[in-house]
């Protein structure tokens, strides 16, 4: 069954048989309140939802086909319809802030050197229904959720118009009602996505997952920085701030020996000029079988120092999810790495 999370009123009607525009309403409001079962659609006629629970097993077309939790985090792993297994991350800030990391692809093309999911390669694009339900999975562990950010598996940016869509209906007062303020689109410099992002001037937030910023480094470790180097991912990310006023985030994966040199910290700091944008910096996770090393307190203390040193405003994030897996860019799906092995 294809999602019911993302279709128009029209296509609601018509992929579940009903006859009035206000029940395909009523179904829409039990879906975001994480209805698993039409029965549980009181508001409906009795007869529609007995009909309705026959054809239909369930409301999702996804389900959660495993869990797993560190002190501020919990991971689902979320199979789909064809099978394919995505994987998506409930943070807590510890002072009853929820944010939702969401994947936006089965897999990714862009085959970023320290990441888990880049390993995959791209299977296929998440629909936009997809996308929403994992959303409703993860309230559904039950606390609301205020924030979402676009961190999980795959390169929004690529499947713009699902992920769009999905933004849509996650904002819609008679959707998710999630500002678009606290939504935070995370990309790889994927320039022609940045570019629609700026035309269509959604309020969303920005992060660009930037790593290095010295050309040859960054397109060793990034492949995306081969087709659209530094300069060019500036300049669009001036225009994006031009028409958007947004403070940007530029993620800052910390390699040991690698991006944490005094060089390193000088190239960051003319890249980011001009720019308004904080740094966000996040010592590598380890990853079974990749060559990269975390880097330990002093070289991490010796980068900070750098940086304030040029006058770069940053912060430092300790990784939530990193014990479980679910910290950027390492969701990649444990049932697919088991299969290749
Ligand atoms: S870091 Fe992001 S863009 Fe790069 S391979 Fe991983 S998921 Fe894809």
């Amino acid at each position: 069954m294809e999602s019911l999370f993302a279709l128009s009123t029209e296509d609601l009607m018509k992929a579940l048989g009903l006859g009035k525009p206000f029940q395909a309403r009523i179904v829409r409001q039990f879906l975001f309140k994480g209805a698993r079962t039409f029965s549980e659609m009181t508001s409906l006629p009795k007869a529609e939802r007995e009909r309705l629970d026959s054809e239909f097993r369930s409301t999702f077309s996804s389900h959660i086909s495993a869990r797993s939790e560190a002190p501020s985090a919990v991971k689902l792993a979320v199979t789909l319809t064809d099978g394919a297994v995505i994987e998506c991350v409930r943070l807590s800030d510890g002072k009853g802030r929820y944010t939702a990391c969401l994947s936006s692809q089965v897999g990714c093309a862009m085959g970023c050197a320290f990441c888990k999911t880049g390993t995959m390669g791209l299977v296929r694009n998440l629909t936009a229904g997809e996308i929403v339900e994992q959303f409703v999975h993860l309230e559904g562990l039950g606390e609301s959720i205020s924030h979402i950010v676009f961190m999980g598996m795959g390169e929004p940016l690529s499947n713009f118009t699902p992920v769009m869509d999905a933004i849509e209906v996650l904002h819609r007062e008679d959707g998710l009602n999630i500002s678009y303020r606290k939504m935070t689109i995370s990309t790889c410099g994927y320039v022609p996505g940045i570019r629609k992002l700026t035309e269509l001037k959604l309020p969303v937030r920005l992060a660009v997952s930037l790593v290095d910023a010295e050309d040859e480094t960054r397109s060793r470790l990034m492949r995306i920085n081969r087709t659209y180097p530094l300069s060019v991912l500036h300049s669009e990310l001036l225009r994006f701030q031009h028409r958007n006023e947004k403070r940007l985030t530029l993620e800052y994966c910390m390699l040991s020996g690698i991006n944490t040199t005094h060089e390193s910290a000088e190239a960051l700091a003319s890249f980011a000029h001009g720019l308004d944008a904080v740094v966000n910096l996040i010592p590598w996770n380890h990853i079974e079988g990749m060559e990269f090393k975390t880097p330990a307190k002093k070289e991490i203390d010796g980068f900070c120092h750098e940086l304030r040193r040029l006058g770069i405003n940053y912060t430092l994030r300790m990784e939530k999810g990193g014990s479980i897996s679910g910290a950027c860019g390492q969701l990649a799906s444990e049932s697919r790495r088991a299969k290749e092995q």
